[in-house]
Formats: structure tokens, C-alpha cells, sequence
């Protein structure tokens, strides 16, 4: 199988004040087209920062990011969003959802600026796939976190991204709300292949994926495929 994601030696240091932090040591991991990947590990061993990094977020201080078989170092911040708009979908524990747009809106508006032709058609459909159809002009504070969660997998699937980033996407719901959540990824990936790169603290959903990297303090501790019973 093609990668669609090549890491190699990626560093990644915050400063605050004169204080450095070096959270991510020496990452190298590739991960195939249409594969399910899971990155597990402790709160703050890096997970997060790993994910924005892959998805030309944010930069490396060291090290490179091949994504779609672009390499992120040799774009400018235009071309690595234009990049993020045409291949990239992200889901996020909090859902991050416009309080003031409804789901439609929520789900068509960056559509729309993207100049996306039948943005509201589009939206509503995938609205209706996710079970929302019946929900779609109601504003985020009006529905479930199972719902606002539903949204923004719509939101991220409306532009059939080849590759979806999830940060904890069923960190915030109850354990049946966040398994609808999780067949409705695993489904989207069935159905279009998209690529799935989860971060959860969940083992058990960890391993449903396909493959498992680990992180520790900011360093690879393994990187394997899930083991099959
Ligand atoms: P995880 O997702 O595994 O919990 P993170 O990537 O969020 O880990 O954080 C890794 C480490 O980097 C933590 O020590 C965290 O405090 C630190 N960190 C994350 N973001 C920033 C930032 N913007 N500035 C400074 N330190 C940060």
C-alpha cells in the first residue's frame, strides 16, 4: 500500500519565556493509504502535538512531514492550508463547533468559503448520514454532545478528505454515544477509504484499529500492528 503520511525525524520544542521544552524527540512512522492508525500514551506525552505536526498545524523544529506525497517543508503557510482544505478532515474532543451557526451552517459555511459548489446539498446529505437530518437547523447548545460530535464528523467528511485526523473523538461522550461515534468513522472509511489517524486513551478502541504507535515522553515505545486474536 502507498503512505500517505511519512515522518522522519521529527523534533518538536516549545519556548515560553526562556524556558525550552522538548516534547517530541526523533518521531519517524509512516502509515499506509486507507489504513486505521491509533497514537496512545500518557496525558502529555506529545499525542497532540504529534497530530498538528502531521496535519502542517504547526512546525517541526527538526525533521519532516511527507503528507498526500507533499513534503510540508517545502510549502508556505498558503499552500499547507490549501493542502489541509483538499485532502485534509480533523475531528476534535471538544468538537469545536461555531455556537452562533447552525449544524447546516456549521457544516456548509467553511465549505462555501472554500467556493464549493453545492455546499447546503452536500451538507445535508451527509447530515442525514450521520443521523442528524432531523437536526440540522438546530445550533450546537441545542443538541447532545453526541450530536455536536456527529456534526463535526460531517463537517470533516463533507469534502471526502483522503485523510481524517482525530484528537480523542469520543473523550467527551458516554461509552454508547461514543460507539456510534466510532462505527460512523470506521464506516466513512469503509465506504470511502479514507485514511484514519486516531489519538485516543481508549486500549480497547486502540485496538480495533489497525495499527498502534505509542508515545512516552515525547519518544516512539512501539509501533506495530494490532495484534489479530
Ligand atoms: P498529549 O496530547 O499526549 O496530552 P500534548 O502534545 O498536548 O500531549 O503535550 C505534550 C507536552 O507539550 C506537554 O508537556 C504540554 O504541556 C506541552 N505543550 C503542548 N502545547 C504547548 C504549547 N503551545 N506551549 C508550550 N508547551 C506546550
Amino acid at each position: 500500500m502507498p503512505k500517505i503520511l511519512k515522518i522522519t525525524g521529527l523534533e518538536k520544542t516549545y519556548t515560553s519565556g526562556n524556558k525550552q521544552l522538548t516534547v517530541l524527540h526523533d518521531i519517524a512512522f509512516d502509515v499506509e493509504q486507507g489504513q486505521i492508525f491509533s497514537i496512545v500514551g500518557p496525558s502529555g506525552s506529545g499525542k497532540t502535538t504529534l497530530l498538528g505536526l502531521c496535519a502542517g498545524l504547526d512546525q517541526p523544529n527538526a525533521g519532516t512531514v511527507e503528507l498526500c506525497g507533499v513534503d510540508l517543508n517545502a510549502l508556505n503557510e498558503d499552500e499547507r492550508a490549501q493542502l489541509r482544505n483538499e485532502k485534509v478532515g480533523f475531528i476534535f474532543q471538544n468538537f469545536q463547533l461555531l455556537p452562533t451557526l447552525t449544524a447546516l451552517e456549521n457544516v456548509s459555511v467553511p465549505l462555501e468559503l472554500q467556493g464549493a459548489k453545492n455546499a447546503t446539498e452536500k451538507s445535508l446529505e451527509l447530515l442525514d448520514k450521520v443521523g442528524l437530518k432531523d437536526r440540522v437547523h438546530h445550533y450546537p447548545s441545542q443538541l447532545s454532545g453526541g450530536e455536536q460530535q456527529r456534526v463535526a464528523l460531517a463537517r470533516a467528511f463533507v469534502n471526502a478528505p483522503t485523510i481524517l485526523f482525530a484528537d480523542e473523538p469520543t473523550g467527551n461522550l458516554d461509552e454508547d454515544t461514543g460507539e456510534k461515534v466510532i462505527q460512523l468513522l470506521l464506516e466513512l472509511n469503509k465506504a470511502h477509504g479514507t485514511t484514519l489517524v486516531i489519538i485516543t486513551h481508549d486500549l480497547e478502541l486502540a485496538n480495533r484499529t489497525q495499527h498502534i504507535l505509542k508515545l512516552k515522553g515525547g519518544k516512539i515505545i512501539t509501533n506495530e500492528p494490532t495484534a489479530t486474536l
